[in-house]
């Protein structure tokens, strides 16, 4: 079994979540069960399946940055890094004139 993280197809495309037709458990009665990945390689179109042992398996192995949140726009999102009060401030002042004391009265002390 391939033992490099994640599920391959033949051709050696990733299988990812949004390849698989089906997934479930696959008990047995002697030894580990095993989780059964059904799949349609998004390259080769060829359809595949695998058995891995519940033990093994990790649901990280079908994730990837997913399409319509991937690339540029994941790395633009990385740089920005978390929002600051200060950006926070800009919105708010960008809306108009208005109390900032009235919208949360802890903002004062800080
Ligand atoms: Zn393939």
């Amino acid at each position: 079994m391939n033992t490099k993280a994640g599920i391959s197809c033949n051709c050696g495309q990733r299988i990812v979540t949004k390849d698989v037709i089906q997934k479930g458990q696959y008990p047995r009665i002697f030894g580990p069960n095993f989780i059964y990945v059904k799949f349609r390689c998004s390259r080769c179109k060829r359809m595949g399946e695998k058995f891995i042992e519940q033990d093994k398996w990790d649901e990280a192995y079908l994730r990837e940055i997913p399409s319509e949140f991937g690339g540029d726009e994941k790395k633009n999102f990385d740089r920005l890094g978390p929002i600051t009060i200060d950006e926070v401030i800009d919105f708010h002042s960008s809306l108009g004139a208005f109390n900032f004391s009235d919208l949360d009265p802890n903002l004062e002390k800080s």
